[in-house]
């Protein structure tokens, strides 16, 4: 191991314990520095990337049904058709390319 990399741990070491005491609430940066080294000192394995692609290719998948469901019923205050700015978004912007009024559904239940 070069000494770069130890310093690289000893950093992400105390930062771990910052995050433990509860730093990070206050200094967002922490979490930020804690998970870029994360990823340069322990690498995510391939197994672990499919797996972490696969919930979100399904996270996506739902929340697609979703708004296709919301779409059928829902339209612009302009009276457009909206539709969803990308896979997996819960935004939706109205069809009509002089009003584009966007809307974003939220996940909380009535
Ligand atoms: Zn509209």
């Amino acid at each position: 191991m070069s000494n770069s990399n130890d310093h690289d741990w000893e950093s992400f070491c105390r930062l771990g314990e910052a995050i433990g005491d509860g730093l990070h609430h206050e200094d967002p940066w922490i979490a930020k520095e804690y998970k870029r080294l994360q990823k340069i000192l322990l690498p995510k394995t391939d197994l672990e990337k499919n797996i972490e692609k696969k919930i979100r290719i399904k996270r996506n998948e739902n929340i697609n049904i979703q708004i296709i469901e919301r779409l059928k019923k829902d339209k612009c205050i302009c009276g457009s058709n909206l539709k969803q700015v990308r896979s997996g978004s819960k935004t939706v912007v109205c069809k009509n390319e002089e009003c584009k009024k966007k809307y974003t559904y939220n996940s909380r239940k009535k």
